[in-house]
């Protein structure tokens, strides 16, 4: 069986091909000034969905995923790095507010059973190799010097600009404000800043053969994938946004200088949306894995809501989706768990699905009606359940975790027993909303209270 993926650029479904034995994979990470929310976990899971599928089939899988830490602009009129501006904010050095926010992706993977990259190479640790990328760029006549000392990639002189988005370059106008304020020194609107001239920046600058400065954010991509990938990368992937202009940018860039085709295809996914709206800092919409946790939820449940929709689908999501997925895992959970062995069986059409374009709703079909069926031995429905397993991340066969009560919550059930015993019903509720807000669901009868956790 193989995998086949809708590469943006040709806008068709592609067959995954490997080279020299190995799927090489590159993922555009996050950028760490901020924790990523959940529309950012949906695309980073896309990357997993993709690894663990080649892996079933048999592939060797390579995958590398950068952490910008330097060059990624607001797109504000007064435009700013963001580790910069967050630096500010929290009053610590740009560094340590990348650290601590790397360090929470991590967590967060974890948390949605994402598996890690091979490697997750720093923007701040590559700039020699990104300079190295820049010379040879501006050697093969691909890039310039423009007046205000920075260094642009002169958009003209790459032929096929515009493939993976459709926005060619004779129909592209000046776009973004601080293209005008920030990148005063270009020759042409569409050209783009590979090396970014100091001017006023006292910190995060390095120095460099155009000069002191900091790398633009796009060339960071072209660095690594061409270093850490040996040159080629098979499945390239990100969300939607960044179609246009980082990854046509990363297009021209790569292309240049490796001479041919470097990424096979190119494979983005969809948005999520929260209440209506994409999920961003800037909408203000923003959900955290912990907020998921925080509500009670298994962070999993999450991972089955994405699942049940198609990558390349936008989703609104939204806490009842989430409280469902919830219950659904448990009860998966619970029948993985009556009987643990693995049976040997039938898990075609699982496969089948998720290898036409990653149809995870239709596999997710597939195991829903296995559920049901009264004809199936339960080890046959577990046995597909944890084939899928294997793909889908669910972590089927973990245990329901008991969770002990605290000393504190057994106090106020105590208290509250007593109340109500002592027909003291306006204590009685006051204690019953402390527990409820400490995550309790209280059951009265006529001769006891019953509780449980939500
Ligand atoms: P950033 O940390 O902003 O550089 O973004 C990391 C990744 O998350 C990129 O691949 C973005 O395209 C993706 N992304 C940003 N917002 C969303 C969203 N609402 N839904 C899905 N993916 C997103
Ligand atoms: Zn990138």
């Amino acid at each position: 069986m193989e995998l086949r993926l809708y590469d943006t650029k040709s806008r068709e479904i592609q067959t995954v091909h490997e080279t020299n034995h190995k799927v090489r994979m590159y993922c555009c990470g996050p950028t760490v000034y901020r924790d990523a929310h959940v529309g950012n976990m949906r695309t980073f899971l896309l990357s997993d969905l993709i690894r663990r599928t080649l892996t079933v089939l048999g592939y060797q899988v390579s995958i590398v995923q950068n952490i910008t830490d330097v060059g990624h602009m607001s797109e504000d009129f007064e435009a700013e790095d963001k580790l910069l501006a967050q630096s500010k904010t929290e009053h610590i050095d740009p560094l340590a507010v990348a650290r601590k926010y790397e360090e929470h992706f991590h967590t967060d993977l974890a948390l949605l059973n994402i598996l890690p990259a091979d490697k997750y190479p720093k923007a701040s640790e590559c700039i020699p190799l990104m300079q190295d990328l820049i010379a040879k760029l501006i050697a093969k006549g691909n890039a310039y010097v423009g007046s205000d000392g920075s260094v642009y990639f002169d958009a003209s002189s790459f032929p096929g600009y515009g493939m993976i988005s459709g926005n060619r370059l004779d129909a592209l106008k000046p776009g973004h404000r601080f293209e005008y304020t920030d990148e005063g020194g270009k020759k042409f609107h569409a050209d783009w800043a590979l090396w970014k001239a100091a001017g006023h920046r006292t910190e995060m600058i390095w120095d460099s053969p155009w000069g002191p400065g900091f790398p633009g954010w796009h060339i960071e991509c072209s660095a690594m994938s061409i270093q850490f990938l040996d040159g080629h990368v098979d499945i390239h992937v990100g969300g939607i946004d960044l179609r246009f202009p980082h990854h046509e940018n990363e297009r021209a860039q790569s292309n240049a200088v490796t001479g041919n085709e470097t990424v096979d295809l190119w494979v983005h996914g969809e948005h999520l949306l929260f209440q209506g709206r994409k999920m961003s800092k800037s909408a203000g919409n923003v959900v955290l894995i912990r907020d998921v946790v925080e509500h009670g939820y298994d962070p999993l449940a999450l991972r089955l809501v994405f699942l049940e929709n198609r990558y390349r689908s936008q989703m609104d999501l939204n806490w009842e989706t989430i409280a469902a997925a919830d219950e659904t895992l448990k009860r998966w959970r619970k029948l993985v768990n009556q009987v643990m062995h693995a049976i040997p069986s039938e898990n075609v059409k699982i496969t089948q699905a998720i290898c036409e374009d990653l149809d995870t709703p239709r596999a997710i079909q597939i195991i829903r009606s296995l559920e049901k069926d009264h004809d199936l031995e339960i080890e046959t429905k577990v046995g597909h359940l944890l084939f899928a397993d294997q793909i889908l991340g669910l972590d089927l066969s973990r245990k329901e975790q008991v969770r002990e009560l605290t000393p504190e919550l057994e106090t106020i059930l105590k208290s509250r027993k007593k109340a109500r015993d002592e027909k003291n019903w306006a204590e009685s509720d006051r204690l019953r909303q402390l527990l409820e807000d400490q995550g309790l669901i209280i059951r009265d009868s006529s001769d006891r209270q019953d509780w449980q956790w939500r």
